[in-house]
């Protein structure tokens, strides 16, 4: 029956029926709203070729519509209890692989490989455990694996941080860093009666859609930047960057460099694009080499 699962009535059948209360320490939150649920399927597009990962599928309510319109599932899911519920009720779906681990400690690239075969490009969609939610995300984009998308419902305020544009106070590194490897995109807000159990704090999904050129060997080099800039906010960026050391240069030389890129050496961090930082990342390459 559609919409059964995200229905508060079957999420709680399912849980008494087990004697089982819903671990705040481990962000379980189950959706209750079909539409909602529909939206972030919506944003996934998704065809019949997709492999998709999904993190935390619950009691699945996500699940059941990815395994409809994709190819494989590969979904982790921590929880013992949630998992044995999963396992009982998609024990017959063919195109699903479900694990019982820990998504931070998983082999996401062996278990990828393994499931969808040589050419193993994936899309992730997922409602995330709010607990680590950035550890995910951050896991994902830096582990060089061939994503394609991802959806994520993630707390507004993440999102916030996620979609934030310079010169705001949610503007930083974890801004830059994600928006270094992808285009991110409000899909919309989503209030937090939507769930089961009600969390204290509303939500949004969000899609990330990768960027083709993806420099890793940069990346090094923007993390320092970044970590620079913003770890004292309201120094000027020129006090910041000289935090990087006599190889970088003195001060005379980086505020040439920043007039340069026509940064205004006495500009705080946060106000730099992402592109002026990843100016600033290729001469710190140039310079260490
Ligand atoms: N997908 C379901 C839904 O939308 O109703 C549940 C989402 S709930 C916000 C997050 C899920 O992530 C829970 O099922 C929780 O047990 C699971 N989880 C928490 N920590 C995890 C981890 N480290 N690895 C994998 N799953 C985890």
């Amino acid at each position: 029956m559609p919409g059964k699962t995200t229905s508060i009535t079957f999420i709680k059948e399912q849980l008494s029926a087990r004697n089982f209360a819903p671990r705040k320490s481990l962000g379980q939150n189950f959706l209750t709203d079909e539409n909602i649920l529909l939206k972030i399927v919506a944003a996934g597009d998704l065809g019949k070729d997709d492999v998709v990962l999904e993190i935390g599928p619950g009691l699945g309510a996500l699940t059941e519509k990815l395994l409809e319109l994709s190819k494989w599932v590969v979904a982790i899911e921590y929880d013992r209890g949630l998992f044995t519920i999963l396992h009982e009720r998609f024990d017959n779906f063919s195109n699903l692989v479900l694990l019982n681990q820990d998504v931070l400690a998983t082999d996401l690239a062996g278990v990828l490989k393994d499931y969808a075969g040589g050419d193993f490009h994936f899309k992730v969609l997922a409602n995330l455990p709010y607990y680590i939610t950035t550890p995910i995300i951050f896991q994902l984009i830096e582990s060089g694996l061939p994503w394609k998308g991802m959806v994520f419902l993630v707390q507004k305020e993440v999102a916030n941080r996620l979609l934030a544009g310079p010169g705001t106070k949610e503007y930083g590194a974890l801004t830059v860093m994600l928006n270094f490897y992808g285009k991110t995109t409000k899909i919309g807000n989503v209030p937090k009666t939507v769930f089961y159990p009600i969390p204290q704090v509303d939500s949004t999904i969000i899609r990330i859609d990768p960027y083709e050129r993806q420099d890793f060997v940069i990346y090094p080099y923007l993390h320092r930047v970044v970590q620079a800039a913003f770890g004292q906010r309201r120094k000027t960026i020129l006090n910041a960057l000289m935090s990087l050391g006599k190889s970088f240069g003195d001060k005379e030389s980086i505020a040439e460099l920043l007039r340069k890129f026509q940064i205004n050496p006495l500009q705080r961090g946060e106000t730099l694009s992402i592109k002026e930082f990843l100016s600033i990342a290729e001469e710190l390459q140039i310079r260490s080499s």
